[in-house]
């Protein structure tokens, strides 16, 4: 078992104590991204849907830099469940989208979809997100820098 999975495990046990860093399953007040989805904080939101909200990343990697996120708290790749098929499958419509919407789904051009998971990943925000890149030719492939 992963040390994310232990930490996604462990925070749901209510018994556990919360001050983990927010790695939690659900009741997310503190989390980043579900005040973001609440509209408690600011962000220039580029697509919405039932499911997901799309936002400009602040630190743009690339021209286009939108992270796709689930309205409901999902900690990250590493504990997704076959239940969850559904809002992936959303998530990745709405990055299509996006890309369509920015002239980039188009067969000369193209984008990149990325889930960073864990420190390795430097994933600093724990609540799903898929980040979409593009709006340039990308360099490199999986970034070692
Ligand atoms: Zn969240």
């Amino acid at each position: 078992m992963g040390l994310l999975r232990r930490l996604y495990v462990r925070s749901c046990d209510p018994g556990w104590e919360r001050a983990a860093e927010g790695w939690r399953s659900e009741g997310m007040t503190d989390c980043l991204f579900c005040k973001i989805v609440a509209g408690d904080i600011p962000s220039e939101i580029v697509h919405e849907t039932p499911t997901t909200v799309a936002f400009k990343d602040i630190h743009p990697a690339a021209p286009l830099h939108v992270l796709v996120v689930p309205r409901r708290h999902i900690d990250d790749a590493s504990v997704v469940t076959e239940e969850d098929g559904p809002v992936l499958a959303d998530m990745v419509m709405a990055a299509h989208a996006i890309a369509d919407t920015a002239g980039l789904a188009v067969p000369d051009r193209g984008y990149r979809l990325i889930f960073n998971i864990g420190p390795d990943a430097m994933n600093s925000i724990p609540h799903l997100h898929l980040h979409v890149l593009g709006g340039q030719p990308l360099k490199g492939h999986f970034a070692l820098t």
